[in-house]
């Protein structure tokens, strides 16, 4: 730190008391108010004191973090810190006591924007304060609160807040971007569209593209979140390559992209970016060594046909994306009218599906589970039903999907469990009662205590309660799904695979979890009359079952020939129609009581 001024008998400096020395108020050029020369009363006491004093006055004052400079009524300096002059690059000379501010000025380098400024406002105590920030030719910001004083001195503060201001920027500039890719976030795409909307009025067209990938999940879950991170960066990077300057695009959430792109004729433009984006994403992503294969779907929205605001927009690229995915992996779809119908059906669905529960339209029909051999019903499958004043009897088909996707399958989830556990504490005890899992319920942190409270207020032991999960569960976040299905078994609750052979990997699953049962999805059942490898399948999962000590029933047995066959492919039960429809508890009580099934007795010979 250079030696604070101090005070020397130089031109003008009448006023300037024997301390530290002084500058200007900001550099900014300013007229300063005239007045009596502010003067610093000195007490009358012995000299060694006073200098020891002032020396002690100007080392504090050196050692303010904040510049600081007085002027006093003539704009003559009457005291700069050290902090001003590195904060304005100044000379040690030139801040010489009753140095005049123009000159001052003069040398302040660089300073020559000012970025922002308050009007001058009166205080109760006479002076006046204002505030200006400056940049300087070298990318400084600097702040400067000035205040006059009632006799025209001036007393003013500077801070060089170039980090403070920086730090700010990239906080704006972060809440606007997506941390991960870089690449403006939904807000920011917003922003951009309603910047970029106005072109329509000038007979301009514009398009939304929404882009979802297909598969990530399956990478984040087979290689790590650090390799999922890793591909959405190159996604991001073979988006931005793919669109042309002036073009924006955006990371609007999870494996959720836009694009929006301008100046173009559409809809050619934004068919032949799709068809390219679809192109790019499907070629294969090298993640640090593992090979990825995913790819995207893309819906487009067009402005001003589709909307001529940003969120119409948004909204119909999104429902053109929806039915993109609707139609197989890799397509691509434009906003159609109809879609926005669609939409509202199904938020009319919804509505009336967040009712359901509270105006009791709910209820459960039950479907016997027959022992192939025996032909003992060893179980009773609980099917939801929902019966709607106007829309009739809707089928789970039409309303599962969406209670998953609006959580309302959560609440569904438990009146079902509860239900069907109160109905089978009235059968004998070696019927269970199978229930239908969605993964959706693996999600919910209470499953395990639904599953016990509805066992325990029915008084029903949990072995005679069958979940039925399909792969989706072991689908989605894999861990924590086997995890509460071991806690489930752990329960002594019986555990059953689904749907078996309609999913990708069904037999991968098989060794992940040791399931009680398999159900073989009734298409191989269906199939078995026309030949082909549906009976040898089934035979091939039997036998599999059997070596890894698990039941199959074959689902949607409808005729005696289907029986036969799969009773002989070894299957150990049957469920379908030829036994029993899926109706009433009430009928499924008679079932049991009778012992024989209906269809038995009329074909003996099975
Ligand atoms: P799922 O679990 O595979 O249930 C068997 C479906 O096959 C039932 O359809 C049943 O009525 C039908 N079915 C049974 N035997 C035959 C047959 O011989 N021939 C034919 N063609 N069909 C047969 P449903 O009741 O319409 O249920 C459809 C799906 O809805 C169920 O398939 C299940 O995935 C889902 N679901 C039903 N109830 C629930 C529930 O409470 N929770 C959840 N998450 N899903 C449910
Ligand atoms: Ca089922
Ligand atoms: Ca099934």
């Amino acid at each position: 730190m250079s030696k604070t001024f101090r005070s020397k008998a130089s031109a003008g400096a009448r006023s300037v008391p024997s301390v530290p020395a002084t500058t200007a108020a900001a550099p900014p050029p300013g007229r300063r108010p005239s007045g009596h020369v502010r003067r610093a009363q000195a007490k009358p006491q012995p000299r060694q004191g006073l200098a020891a004093g002032a020396a002690l006055t100007g080392l504090a004052i050196d050692l303010l973090p904040h510049g600081l400079s007085v002027f006093d009524a003539q704009d003559r300096l009457v005291l700069a810190n050290q902090s001003f002059r590195s904060i304005w690059r100044l000379p040690d000379a030139l801040c010489q006591p009753g140095a005049q501010f123009d000159d001052i000025i003069r040398a302040s380098r660089g300073a020559t924007l000012v970025l922002d400024r308050t009007e001058p406002a009166d205080t109760a105590d006479g002076t006046q304060r204002r505030h200006r920030e400056w940049r300087t030719l070298d990318d400084r910001t600097i702040e400067v609160s000035i205040t006059r004083l009632p006799d025209g001195g001036c007393v003013a503060l500077h801070q060089d807040i170039t980090e403070r201001r920086q730090a700010q920027q990239q906080a704006a500039h972060w809440a606007r971007h997506d941390v991960l890719t870089g690449l403006p976030n939904r807000g920011h795409l917003r922003e951009l569209l309603l910047r970029e909307l106005p072109r329509t009025q000038r007979g301009e067209e514009l398009a939304v593209l929404c882009l979802d990938l297909d598969r990530f999940k399956n990478v984040n879950d087979t290689l790590g979140h650090a390799a999922g991170d890793l591909l959405l960066r190159q996604v991001a990077e073979r988006l931005s390559a793919c669109v042309r300057e002036g073009d924006a695009v955006a990371r609007l959430g999870g494996d959720e992209f836009a694009v929006l792109q301008v100046s173009t004729t559409q809809p050619g433009g934004s068919a032949a970016l799709g068809k390219r984006l679809i192109e790019q994403l499907s070629k294969p992503f090298n993640l640090a060594g593992h090979l990825a294969h995913i790819g995207t779907s893309v819906g487009i929205a067009v402005a001003p046909f589709d909307g001529d605001d940003a969120e119409a927009l948004l909204k119909h690229a999104d429902l053109a994306l929806y039915s993109a995915k609707a139609s197989g992996r890799g397509q691509l779809r434009f906003f159609e009218t109809a879609m926005d119908q669609r939409l509202l059906l199904r938020q009319g669905l919804e509505a009336d599906l967040r009712s359901a529960l509270a105006l009791q339209q709910f209820e459960l029909a039950y479907q016997a589970q027959v022992d192939a051999n025996s032909q003992a019903v060893v179980g009773v499958e609980a099917l939801l039903r929902w019966n709607h004043p106007t829309r009739g009897r809707v089928s789970p088909l039409d309303f599962i999907t969406l209670a998953e996707e609006t959580g309302l399958i959560i609440p569904i989830g438990q009146w079902v469990l509860r239900q069907a556990c109160l109905a089978a504490a009235h059968w004998p005890d070696s019927v269970i009662v199978a229930v239908n899992l969605s993964a959706v319920q693996f999600g919910s942190r209470s499953l395990v205590q639904d599953v016990l409270s509805a066992l325990a207020e029915a008084g029903l032991p949990a072995r005679r309660l069958e979940l039925e999960i399909t792969e989706s569960v072991l689908l989605d976040d894999t861990e924590q799904n086997l995890q509460l299905l071991h806690a489930l078994r752990q329960h002594g609750v019986r555990i059953s695979m689904d749907d078996f052979g309609t999913g990708y990997s069904s037999l991968s699953y098989l060794r992940r979890f040791p399931f009680d049962r398999i159900k073989i999805d009734r298409s191989f059942v269906s199939d078995v009359a026309k030949g082909g490898d549906a009976l040898a399948l089934i035979g091939a999962i039997s036998g599999l079952g059997k070596s890894l000590g698990m039941a199959t029933t074959a689902e949607g047995v409808e005729t005696c020939e289907q029986l036969q066959a799969v009773r002989d492919a070894g299957c150990t039960d049957v469920q379908g129609f030829l036994f029993s429809r899926p109706g009433p508890a009430q009928a499924v009580d008679a079932l049991i009581l009778a012992g024989t099934l209906p269809a038995l007795k009329e074909n003996p010979n099975v």
